[in-house]
């Protein structure tokens, strides 16, 4: 007599690693390899820069629209040109005190880096 058993305690299997699910830590290393920290950071470049820099702003977690919304408002309030490239948002001039102000009020947590 053949009976054909169906194993329900092994359950499913990870398809990254092949293990059981309850063995499985593919979601934890994930979560340590996040792309953003959290902080927006602002930093000043002048190398190759005519006049006063520009003032980067990266560490945006945000969808390229969104980002491209951001960096227009951001231009307005500094009174001053910019443009997005690569997620990062670039701002004419050293506005690294006034970004700063405007970002914290966005509850953004914001470190100035760089000279
Ligand atoms: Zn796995």
């Amino acid at each position: 007599m053949t009976r054909v058993v169906y194993s329900t305690e092994s359950g499913r299997h990870c398809p990254a690693c092949n293990n059981p699910i309850k063995q499985c830590n593919c979601k934890a290393q994930r979560q340590q390899v996040s792309a953003s920290d959290g902080i927006v950071r602002l930093q000043l470049q002048t190398k190759g820069r005519k006049g006063k820099g520009v003032t980067l702003i990266s560490g945006l977690d945000l969808a390229p629209e969104l980002l491209k919304k951001l960096a227009k408002e951001l231009k307005q309030r500094c009174s001053t040109g910019g443009a997005v490239k690569e997620g990062i948002i670039e701002i004419q001039g050293d506005q690294r005190k006034l970004l700063e102000r405007i970002l914290l009020d966005k509850d953004y947590s914001v470190k100035i880096s760089g000279a």
